[in-house]
Order: C-alpha cells, then structure tokens, then sequence
C-alpha cells in the first residue's frame, strides 16, 4: 500500500459507514457498554432505530396519536409479523396488537406451537390512523423505512404480513391478501407468507381455516430453519 491508495480507501470506507448507518449501524454511537461489539447486537440496533424515529412528526398521523407503536418482541425471532396500524388499544397502550384482534393473533402463534415472545411483531405504520381509516400513501412513504430497518436489524428469515395493506405494502404488489396467501413470496432473500388480519378473521369466522393453513407452511418453515 502507497500513500497514493489512501485517497481510494477513505472513499470505500465511507461508503461503507453510509452502507453501514442506512442499515442502522452507526459505529461512532456509543452504546452502553462502549464495544463495538455492542452496538452490533440486534437489540441495540433496533434501540439506535427507535431512537432515530424520535418522537416522530414525519407525517400527519402525530397530530393525532397518542403513543407511537414501535413494535416488540424477540430481537432474534426467526419469524417476524407485521400488520397494518395501531388501532384505538395499541394506540393507548403503546403496543401492537393488544386488543382483540391481538388476542387472536396470539392464539394464532401458540397454535404453532410459538410464544409472542419469540416471535417479533411490527406494523407499517407505527401511528394510529384516527377512526382506524386505512393507511395513506404519504404516511406509508414516511413510516416503511423504519419498518424495513427493523426488519433488517432482526434478519428473520420469515415474515407472516396480515391482510392487504401489509402484504402489498411489503411485496410492492397491487394484488389481492386471497390470491398472494397461501404461499412464500421472496423478498431480500427472506420468505413472506400473506395471510388475513386477524380483524379480518373476526368478522370472517370461516377464512380461518385458509389461515391455518398458511400458519403450518409457516410453522414448517420456522422447523426447517433449526
Ligand atoms: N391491527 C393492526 O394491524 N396492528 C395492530 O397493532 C393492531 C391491530
């Protein structure tokens, strides 16, 4: 090595520090324990993401929210679930799915032999959409990166999106929840099985059966990976 290379080396190592802080890496940010180690572990990634989100006013939707609902769950789960909204429950409470619907979503895990706790759950859109009227695009547009670099963060290698707006928003797909469920769609290298939303299922006793189907693929899926 010349010192004519350094020009070169700086210029691939800042490409690589952006490469790095759009995946949520931020390698000056001292974390607690001050080791670069630790701030390579998932769980203080998606803490550097939380932290970036802020007390967020990207869109709209922060005039009338009253928690924002980041996600939760295991920061090494295999399987990732990600629904539409926080809806009137997860906006007081500041957690996704905790209201009926959520009751049922965790009947749907421990019915593949799962725990909420092992599993991490999300939403597109980490505000509460007032009278849980559908996502619009411009909100869509200012919450999916922090949607994408959580998924990143956490590397699942399956992601079970609910109903249609989850589905198409994460496969970029204007087709309908009932043709794309019932089998894995790629995305950056991971497997996607769209299934209904929960709050779907409520009111649609009989396309449980059809979720229960997509729920063994995924159950199959998740024994596969050890
Ligand atoms: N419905 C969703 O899509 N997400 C929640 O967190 C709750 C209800």
């Amino acid at each position: 090595m010349s010192s004519d290379d350094l020009p070169e080396i700086l210029q691939s190592l800042k490409t690589h520090l952006e490469y790095a802080k759009t995946c949520g890496i931020n390698y000056f940010q001292k974390t607690e324990d001050h080791s670069i180690a630790g701030s390579l572990n998932k769980q203080s990634l998606l803490d550097q993401i939380r932290e970036e989100l802020g007390d967020c006013t990207r869109c709209k939707l922060h005039r009338t929210r009253k928690n924002i609902v980041f996600g939760e769950g295991n920061p090494d789960a295999k399987l990732m679930i990600v629904g539409e909204a926080p809806g009137a429950d997860e906006d007081v409470q500041g957690h996704p799915f905790v209201g009926r619907a959520g009751q049922l979503l965790t009947r749907i895990i421990e019915a593949i032999d799962l725990k909420r706790s092992d599993v991490y759950i999300g939403n597109i859109l980490k505000c509460r959409p007032p009278s849980n009227r559908n996502p619009e695009e411009d909100e869509i547009f200012a919450c999916m990166p922090f949607l994408k670099k959580q998924i990143e963060a956490i590397d699942p290698d399956i992601i079970c999106t609910l109903g249609n707006f989850a589905t198409q928003s994460l496969l970029q797909t204007k087709t309908g929840i009932t043709r794309l469920r019932g089998k894995f769609h790629a995305l950056d290298g991971r497997k996607v099985m769209p299934t209904y939303h929960p709050s779907y299922l409520l009111r649609n006793q009989a396309k449980k059966r059809e979720t229960w189907e997509d729920m063994k693929m995924v159950r199959a899926e998740y024994l596969s990976k050890g």
